[in-house]
């Protein structure tokens, strides 16, 4: 007898979300079908971290180049083509595609069709003129980047982070709207290779999220790296005037013209909600425009999943893969077995140099929550390694819960900083207090030390003091 459905699952898009739905779809044996009309591996491979994070490569080395002094070398200067440098974000990207690929796909047991999804009904999906049917949907169409409807924005070629990469000259003057984390990250590569950079940000902090005291950092390093940082300035107008371009933005009410020759359009990334079959299953929308999933992760129909930058709220690789494996597990077990989607250790980081790294609260956070909160600091100046690796900056600074050792949350500014918040990832996943922490041995000179010297921070301010007056008077007794 045959089955009612071709599959257990259709998967629409193959970028983080998608993929790791499949996976982890085949991994169990159910039959999978996985649709991309487009690039397998979606925005993260293709257009977003890892063409990002290879540029900061580049541009990093360059600039660490002008520090030579500090370590012992008198001159030391870099002679390189941009357009090298883009060819080693493809080459890099290459090699990091063989795993998002549909031979690799194909061998884990999962079916991939390479062709444009359009959503039929709650069990069928339309692909190159063929219909399939499933017993469960899942959404990851990913997102893409905002441009605000900004007069005279059409009349001219803009960057977003879609198209950066086919750039090969390097601006003389880029002008970046937008200081959030992609806006920072590849403002501070192009001030990095030469370009003159403007980043004109609409609020009073560029990367918003963060607390006030980590934004100034990366503005003083900016500045110091010779980016213009424009906050308060709203975008109004771009004028072309023969050869130069103008962004004319209010500033509290002033007008303040900003001469550019390209600029990247980095204010956000909104949902793909739109021509794909959406409209015809009323599949409900969130205030965010974003697909409004229950906290199953399903679109509005008991066996229509979403996950990634389509869902939000948190527009990153790894919580895209998260929700991935909640969608799966629930659409494939349900009702037998269903989780609730949690959020509440998640970890971020913004590239910059120095990294800023984030997970659960930051100080903004807790006020907001009116949470109770402890800050512990820990001045990253201070760590051997940092001072060894000549880049002593930066803090690691934690919150805990009023008169206990319990993480509330973590920010770190300062290198490697994505590498060391994990430690504190874990810790909190896994409720284990700086206590813990600052029982573990930590390797040394590692940068890793910083996170139990903020956890002995936190244990001087909480010493006891009646033990300790006690411990001086036995130490004492015992001297006679
Ligand atoms: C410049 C930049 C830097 C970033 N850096 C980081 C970072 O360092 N760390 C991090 O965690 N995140 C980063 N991100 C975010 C990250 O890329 C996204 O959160 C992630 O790619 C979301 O995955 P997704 O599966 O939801 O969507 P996507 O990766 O966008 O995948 C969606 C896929 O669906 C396909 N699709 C859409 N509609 C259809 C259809 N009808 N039929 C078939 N296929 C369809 C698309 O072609 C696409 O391939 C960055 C993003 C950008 C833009």
């Amino acid at each position: 007898m045959g089955n009612k459905y071709d599959a257990n699952l259709i998967v629409i898009g193959a970028g983080s979300g998608g993929l790791v739905t499949a996976y982890i779809a085949a991994a169990v044996k159910a039959k999978v079908i996985l649709i991309e009309k487009g690039d397998m591996g979606g925005d993260c491979l293709n257009r977003g971290c890892v063409p990002s994070k290879s540029l900061i490569a580049s541009a990093k080395f360059i600039h660490e180049l002008k520090n030579s002094r500090e370590f012992g070398v008198k001159e030391a200067t870099a002679q390189f083509d941009f357009a090298d440098v883009m060819q080693r974000v493809k080459r890099v990207i290459d090699s990091i595609a063989p795993n998002d690929s549909v031979e690799r796909y194909t061998s884990l047991g999962v079916e991939v069709i390479k062709g444009e999804a359009e959503i039929t009904s709650a069990h069928t999906v339309k692909v190159n003129d063929k219909e399939l049917s499933a017993k469960n949907i899942v959404i990851a169409t990913g997102g893409s980047p905002f441009v605000p409807p900004i007069e005279g924005i059409d009349k001219i070629d803009y960057f977003t982070s879609d198209t950066i990469w086919d750039l090969t000259e390097l601006p003389e003057r880029m002008l970046i709207l937008g200081g959030g984390p992609i806006g920072c990250e590849l403002a501070q590569c192009f001030a990095r290779f030469g370009s003159k950079v403007s980043i004109v940000e609409m609020l009073p902090q560029i990367m918003v999220r963060e607390d006030p005291e980590i934004a100034d950092h990366i503005v003083e390093v900016f500045s110091s790296e010779g980016i213009d940082i424009l906050t308060s300035h709203r975008a109004e107008k771009i004028i072309v005037a023969g050869d130069t371009k103008h962004l004319i933005c209010d500033n509290e009410g002033k007008r303040v013209e900003i001469a550019f020759d390209k600029i990247l359009v980095a204010v956000g990334r909104a949902a793909n909600l739109q021509g794909y079959g959406l409209e015809n299953l009323n599949v409900p929308e969130s205030k965010h425009r974003t697909i409004d999933t229950n906290e199953y992760l399903q679109a509005g129909y008991p066996n229509i999943y979403a996950v990634g930058d389509v869902v939000g709220p948190y527009q990153f690789t790894h919580a895209a893969a998260h929700q991935a494996w909640y969608a799966a597990v629930n659409a494939l077990f349900s009702p037998f077995k269903k989780f609730k989607v949690d959020y509440s250790v998640l970890p971020w980081v913004t590239y910059t140099d120095p990294e800023v790294a984030r997970v659960g609260l930051n100080e903004q956070d807790a006020i907001q929550k009116n949470i109770k909160y402890e800050v512990t600091r820990y001045d990253l100046g201070e760590l051997d390694r940092a001072k060894t690796d000549g880049h002593a900056v930066g803090t690691v600074k934690v919150l805990t819960a009023a008169g206990k050792d319990k993480i509330l949350g973590a920010t770190i500014i300062g290198k490697h900083a994505g590498e060391l918040i994990a430690e504190f990832a874990l810790a909190m996943r896994h409720g284990l207090g700086l206590n813990k922490i600052l029982g573990t041995i930590h390797a040394y000179p590692t940068w890793m030390e910083a996170n139990k010297f903020v956890a002995g921070n936190w244990k001087k301010n909480h010493a006891p003091q009646w033990i300790l007056n006690l411990l001086e008077k036995f130490h004492r007794w015992r001297r006679n």
